[in-house]
């Protein structure tokens, strides 16, 4: 696999953009860097009664459009870098689905794994206490991301209204419902990918009940293989993989069987009836839609001339490269980049701030149909640029969420 540096493939596309939309030099210059950055080290007490210092970030990339908002990651390989871009990819995301939002990202350099429940929380309330002057309801509203949970939001929101000493359950998303959270958030970033696809299918004449593969069989991936059905009205899956492997049912397999055997056992490896095959192998299969849904850069310039898929529905972050983004297009495979197709999770965390700012709460329907009609809009405003400047979904995706904020840059005086 190629290895990248996220924030200089982000600052590239920025680039691009800016170059397509004709922007002046000071508004490119303000769009290629984060507008704040905070780095901090906490230190955590520990089971044992020993003190670990731990490294902390938050970036709070464009706020022109509206607060700062991303998730916060726990990961022992996080750098400054890889948060960087995903803040970066946030604004243009938040921007896209135009929702009033900017783009932000948070992230502890930590093995969650390693950790118990007590040292998770005390360091999940660590460092709300070392962010606590920087977020708040109309400034930076962080969610989950990589290894952390509604439950982390629950005790970081707890935190934080015992420092400020006021009820403000906006100022985390993805909550339980018991404490702020909305109905429709668990399924938000998958249901909003296949309604991009719904609409694709539409526009492109592809048949909806055709055959579709997973890459990635977790949270994104098993919601999307039961939507795909619900939303497309059928659809034939015939291949999942997780990171132990890749399955493979000419005849199609049972969504919901799948879902409960991976709940189950903890991998899709062993579900009766199904062929093993390489993970390489599922990308490269004769399907009509592929919905990457694990890893960056899975799609990359040494496969993307073997992808038989018409589209590629990007759940996961970042699933290919610049080169294999141009061999798919040259290919004429219609790719829903990730700022699109994965946007349907920022968007109903607005839907919770709103519902927080009113303590008035909505029901699953009615989340279910705004964000059907965010993500239907936003699908079609990126293929009309796709059109109007002959350029590939992503690079139009970015022109639509670049031109956007650079607006608002513009009319705030900024630039
Ligand atoms: P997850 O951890 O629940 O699922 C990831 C899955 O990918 C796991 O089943 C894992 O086994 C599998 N995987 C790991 N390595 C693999 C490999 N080499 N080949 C095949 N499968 C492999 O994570 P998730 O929440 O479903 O997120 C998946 C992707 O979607 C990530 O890129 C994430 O950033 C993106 N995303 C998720 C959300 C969300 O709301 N969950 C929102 C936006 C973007």
């Amino acid at each position: 696999m190629e290895s990248y540096n996220s924030f200089n493939v982000a600052r590239q596309q920025i680039l691009e953009a800016a170059r397509i939309l004709n922007l002046d030099e000071a508004t490119t210059q303000l769009l290629v860097e984060p507008q704040r950055e905070y780095n901090f080290s906490m230190h955590v007490k520990m089971d044992n009664g020993k003190t670990k210092i731990f490294k902390g970030y938050r970036i709070q990339y464009n706020y022109a459009r509206g607060p700062a908002k991303g998730g916060i990651r726990f990961h022992p390989d996080e750098t400054v870098d890889t948060i960087r871009a995903l803040a970066c990819w946030m604004t243009w995301k938040t921007a896209v689905v135009d929702i009033p939002l900017g783009g932000g990202k948070g992230g502890v350099c930590c093995d969650p794994k390693s950790m118990s429940l007590r040292e998770l929380e005390n360091l999940s309330r660590e460092y709300i206490r070392a962010v606590a002057p920087l977020i708040g309801v109309d400034k930076d509203i962080p969610a989950p991301d990589v290894y952390t949970n509604p439950q982390t939001m629950a005790w970081m929101m707890d935190e934080y209204e015992t420092i400020v000493n006021s009820h403000q359950p906006g100022v985390m998303t993805d909550k339980p419902t018991q404490v702020g959270g909305t109905e429709g958030r668990r399924d938000a970033t998958a249901r909003g990918g296949v309604i991009t696809v719904r609409e694709a299918c539409r526009l492109l004449g592809v048949n909806p009940k055709g055959k579709f593969a997973i890459q990635g069989f977790g949270n994104a991936g098993q919601r999307a293989a039961l939507l795909h059905h619900e939303l497309l009205g059928g659809g034939k899956l015939i291949a999942v993989s997780d990171s132990r492997g890749a399955i493979f049912k000419p005849d199609g397999f049972d969504s919901k069987e799948l879902v409960m055997h991976k709940l189950k056992t903890g991998s899709v490896m062993g579900f009766t009836g199904a062929k093993e095959i390489k993970h390489d192998e599922l990308l490269e299969l004769d399907v009509d839609v592929l919905y990457p849904a694990a890893l960056e850069n899975a799609i990359s310039k040494s496969n993307a001339g073997n992808i038989k898929a018409r589209i590629v529905c990007e759940l996961a972050n970042g699933p290919t490269t610049p080169e294999a983004d141009l061999i798919l297009s040259a290919n004429g495979v219609h790719v829903i980049p990730d700022i699109l197709a994965s946007a349907g999770g920022v968007t109903v965390s607005y839907f919770e701030m709103v519902q927080d700012k009113y303590s008035f709460f909505w029901d699953e329907k009615t989340v279910h149909e705004r964000l059907d009609s965010k993500l239907t809009n936003a699908y079609h405003r990126v293929h009309e640029t796709v059109k109007e400047k002959k350029v590939h979904p992503r690079l139009a995706a970015m022109v639509v969420g670049v031109a956007r904020v650079a607006e608002a840059c513009k009319l705030r005086g900024w630039v």
